[in-house]
């Protein structure tokens, strides 16, 4: 494996090159993330409160072309920082790895179609890189491929994807919308149709454009605008991580080092697999940049959200129909619906850190 393919997406980037003979080193130069992500877990350890699960939902290993971290090791990274459960997604195989004292570690698969160009076209500099993560996906010893597939819709693209994801038996996540801008709202929506449960609206890798620019939506407008036109899809937070105890090795060489524990989920379920999944097939879960929360009830008519105890002040944004219309500053937050017009609630939570959780929305 040349070193030019190291990077998100470098197995599939491999085949791609087989299949259209262009340079697919998929990411761009970005800047580098806190070192403190990659160090041993010195910092607190953010854990679940009683009731909820941590969990990661999109992470690599050494079976991934662009990773070097035996699976083992990636678990036990995770546990060491106080996650529940952790899926898993490397390029295009399913990973199969014991779950350490702590861990649940589930199945999961990155279906990972990396193309010079498709339907609409990218954007100059840009590749057509469509990512959906299968989780929960049944045992599969052979790699998955696609065909070429070169000038085909985006809408072809990612739907072969989401029906190989649904066949393995898994819940499937929309990736990194804004990575080499992939997907927007329209795709969303369509996949959803399609089967898409989820939509990584904080990919926490460094690449993952989620902020936008001046002529692309952040990945959570984006979310909102799919929602009101009447996607079902949950909003998740994940580390796409691909360095762990290797991220500083990868630094000091100039590379890129994609490190975790920087998104999240915190589920509300037993601990066992099929609750877990249960939990997020439902939408019983938040997405967390680090805000861990005591209390989330999202009711039709009433929310009601506790700040984790002894946290600093948070701010409770509620955003209806895609707009900002109420805002909560202190410990907790609590809202009457029964009078509101909007269609789609959700709630954004934020402290002075930049720290953020996004709850699941309500469809009234
Ligand atoms: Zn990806
Ligand atoms: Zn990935």
């Amino acid at each position: 494996m040349s070193g030019v393919l190291r990077g998100r997406g470098g197995l599939f980037a491999a085949l791609a090159i087989a299949f259209c003979g262009c340079d697919a080193r998929p990411q761009r130069a970005a800047p580098q993330p806190a070192p403190t992500s990659s160090s041993p877990a010195t910092a607190a350890v953010v854990r679940a409160p009683a009731g909820w699960l941590k969990g990661q939902l999109h992470a690599h290993t050494g079976r991934s072309a662009d990773s070097a971290t035996d699976p083992a090791e990636a678990a036990a990274w995770y546990a060491a920082r106080g996650y529940d459960f952790v899926v898993f997604t490397d390029h295009n195989v399913v990973t199969e790895t014991a779950s350490p004292p702590g861990l649940i570690v589930l199945r999961g698969v990155e279906l990972t179609q990396n193309l010079r160009t498709c339907d609409p076209p990218p954007d100059p500099g840009e590749r057509c890189l469509l990512h959906a993560t299968a989780l929960f996906v049944r045992p599969d010893p052979d790699p998955i491929a696609f065909d070429p597939g070169e000038g085909r819709s985006r809408l072809d693209l990612y739907a072969r994807a989401v029906d190989r994801g649904i066949a393995l038996g898994g819940l499937v996540q929309l990736d990194h919308p804004n990575f080499h801008h992939g997907a927007d709202a329209s795709l969303i929506v369509a996949l959803a149709r399609r089967g898409v449960t989820l939509v990584e609206v904080e990919n926490r890798a460094v690449d993952s454009g989620n902020d936008g620019d001046a002529t692309h939506p952040s990945t959570e407008a984006m979310w909102d605008a799919a929602l009101a036109r009447g996607a079902r899809v949950f909003g998740t937070a994940t580390d796409d991580a691909h360095h762990y105890g290797d991220a500083d090795r990868v630094r000091a060489r100039g590379g890129t080092a994609y490190t975790g524990d920087r998104g999240f989920v915190m589920v509300r379920a037993e601990r066992s697999p099929e609750a877990i999944r249960a939990a997020i097939a439902t939408g019983d879960f938040y997405a967390s940049r680090g805000l861990v929360l005591d209390r989330v009830d999202l009711g039709r008519d009433a929310i009601a959200i506790d700040a984790r105890r002894g946290s600093a002040a948070v701010t409770f944004e509620l955003v209806a129909d895609g707009r900002v219309v109420e805002v909560a500053r202190g410990a907790v937050a609590r809202w009457d619906l029964s009078r509101r017009i909007e269609k789609v609630v959700r709630v954004r939570v934020r402290d002075e850190t930049g720290s953020l959780a996004l709850t699941q929305p309500v469809w009234r």
